[in-house]
């Protein structure tokens, strides 16, 4: 299996998942068409799949320009029938997904949008707007507790599980975590390898579980850190999983 990253409209992320054997591929995500039209031709692969995470126009925006020139299955949660364009196989929790003699997993994970999916294939996770590297998205469409539920479902997956998320924020990102760990020297190391990577304009993702559970300060609701920052400026405040993550969240937004 192989992944072709395609950099879409600002700091979008598009990813090819091609089976190397039949050259068949699906595409993750297709903001826009003509970008991936045209890296489906570089890359001389037989597109077959439409894999929507959610239906955010920054997700599905090219998936009318594609269907208009190749006839293809669109997957995508059944909450987002209606709401993702041109969806054929609307799917759940667990579902399987093929791509030529690959196979994929869904995982249903709502909180950003009441429709959001990820889809694992082997040790790669495409999981859009849920899980960014070193953030996670808003909540939109659900609650704090669901997005803990679907992030902690995330954070169950081996270490070595590659995270390809749907935005380049990393920077951003580690900018937030560290105002509220300033003292987790992983985090400052990451922000060091993230600014000399886009000074370069490459790119930051994926990243690895692993790096994810170190430094990502919306899976790290058990930090002593983050728990005794959040006291000081909120004394009120449970230090339950969920509170300290919805509390997280709330600084982030204004952040
Ligand atoms: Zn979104
Ligand atoms: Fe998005």
């Amino acid at each position: 299996m192989r992944v072709v990253q395609i950099p879409l409209l600002r700091d979008n992320y598009g990813y090819l998942i091609v089976c190397e054997e039949t050259g068949e591929a699906a595409v993750v995500d297709p903001s826009e068409a003509e970008p991936v039209l045209r890296s489906v031709e570089r890359e001389k692969v037989a597109l077959k799949a439409i894999l929507n995470t959610h239906h955010h126009r920054d997700h599905t925006g090219g998936n009318s320009g594609i269907l208009e020139r190749l006839a293809l299955e669109v997957y995508g949660h059944k909450n987002d029938q209606g709401r993702i364009p041109g969806l054929t196989h609307p799917v759940d929790e667990r579902d399987e997904i093929v791509v030529g003699r690959l196979r994929g997993r869904v995982l249903f994970i709502p909180g950003h949008t009441k429709g959001h999916v990820a889809y694992l294939f082997d040790d790669n996770l495409f999981c859009g707007d849920t899980l960014f590297t070193a953030g996670c998205g808003r909540l939109f469409e659900g609650t704090a507790e669901q997005m803990h539920d679907s992030l902690k479902k995330l954070m169950a997956l081996p270490g070595n599980t590659m995270v390809y998320c749907g935005h380049e924020y990393t920077e951003k990102n580690l900018e937030f975590a560290l105002t509220v760990e300033p003292n987790n020297p992983a985090v400052a190391k990451r922000l060091d390898t993230a600014r000399s990577l886009r000074a370069k304009r490459d790119s930051t993702v994926p990243s690895t579980m692993a790096e994810e559970l170190e430094t990502n300060p919306f899976l790290r609701w058990h930090s002593q850190e983050i728990q005794s920052n959040l006291r000081q400026q909120f004394p009120a405040l449970p230090l339950d999983p969920i509170s300290v993550f919805a509390q997280v969240r709330q600084l982030k937004d204004k952040f």
